[in-house]
């Protein structure tokens, strides 16, 4: 496996950092995670847009231009052999030689991406979907920036596990449902697709536009609006939607049956409007 670090490509193995990174220090990054398909990047504007928006959130500047990320990006992914991979990017701060939370002027980002072979979903998930349960939304309120601290999703993914889950839907202590720990959350109730709007308590997931986007090119009716647990409870299918998983089906929630207990007829038609589009949507 090659990884890209600061303008060279090596062998993942030699790809090193210094221990002074704020990276490693303070977490001080972002990140993105690109799926390509047959090769080909699938949505990379709206990753690098993305990427841009979490870099001036954090007060950083984009260190490469689009024409520069697409080039290096490519090269990447034709360096491993599998057609179906992701790409794991990020950019932090830089290295500083004095411990302090004040950045200093003029660091130079540290800049780094690496590939993995992108698996599909078990032909058990398709079939049973996944377990859920939902837990209290520990982050904090910038969950809209793609940052490399994820020690709360972390927590909140092995706490879903001990409870024998397979992952955790997340709940704001104002009763309002966030999203999953790495992923965002649609409901179907009545044939109409709902979601939470987008704000600083939710990642603006790719998928969740490109859902959004399949759903209103299909008549499927999309309302973006604030969600609860008993919307949850009530709900005919639920959905968690990520870049390396598209839509994955919850049929289990706090151990109750979602819906008829299986995958759901929208979800259905959503796979394949997807693989679809995939074709559509992707660029070289
Ligand atoms: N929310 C969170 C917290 C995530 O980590 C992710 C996955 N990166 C998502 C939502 C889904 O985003 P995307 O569809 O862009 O992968």
């Amino acid at each position: 496996q090659i990884a890209f670090l600061n303008g060279d490509f090596l062998p993942l193995e030699e790809a090193k950092i210094s221990t002074q990174d704020r990276g490693f220090l303070f977490g001080d990054g972002i990140y993105e995670v690109i799926p390509v398909f047959q090769k080909k990047l699938f949505q990379l504007d709206a990753h690098l847009d993305r990427l841009r928006k979490s870099l001036t959130a954090i007060s950083m500047q984009d260190p490469y231009s689009d024409e520069q990320w697409k080039a290096l990006l490519n090269d990447l992914v034709n360096r491993h052999p599998w057609n179906d991979q992701f790409i794991y990017l990020q950019v932090t701060r830089g290295i500083q030689w004095v411990r302090d939370h004040t950045p200093d002027k003029d660091l130079t980002p540290t800049i780094y991406a690496y590939c993995n072979p992108l698996k599909p979903v078990s032909e058990s998930i398709l079939q049973n979907g996944i377990k859920i349960v939902t837990l209290e939304d520990i982050r904090w309120l910038r969950c809209d920036i793609k940052a490399t601290t994820l020690l709360p999703n972390v927590m909140m993914k092995i706490a879903a596990k001990e409870q024998g889950a397979d992952d955790a839907i997340l709940i704001g202590r104002d009763g309002q449902i966030s999203e999953g720990t790495a992923s965002n959350v649609f409901i179907v109730k009545d044939e109409v697709l709902l979601t939470p709007p987008l704000s600083d308590r939710i990642l603006p997931g790719i998928t969740r536009m490109i859902i959004e986007k399949i759903a209103n090119d299909h008549s499927i009716k999309v309302i973006e609006q604030t969600l609860t647990l008993a919307d949850l409870e009530a709900a005919d299918e639920i959905w968690l939607t990520s870049s390396t998983k598209d839509a994955l089906p919850v049929c289990l929630l706090n151990n109750a049956p979602v819906g008829s207990g299986k995958p759901g007829p929208i979800w259905l038609k959503m796979q394949s409007y997807f693989a679809q589009a995939k074709h559509s949507l992707m660029q070289a």
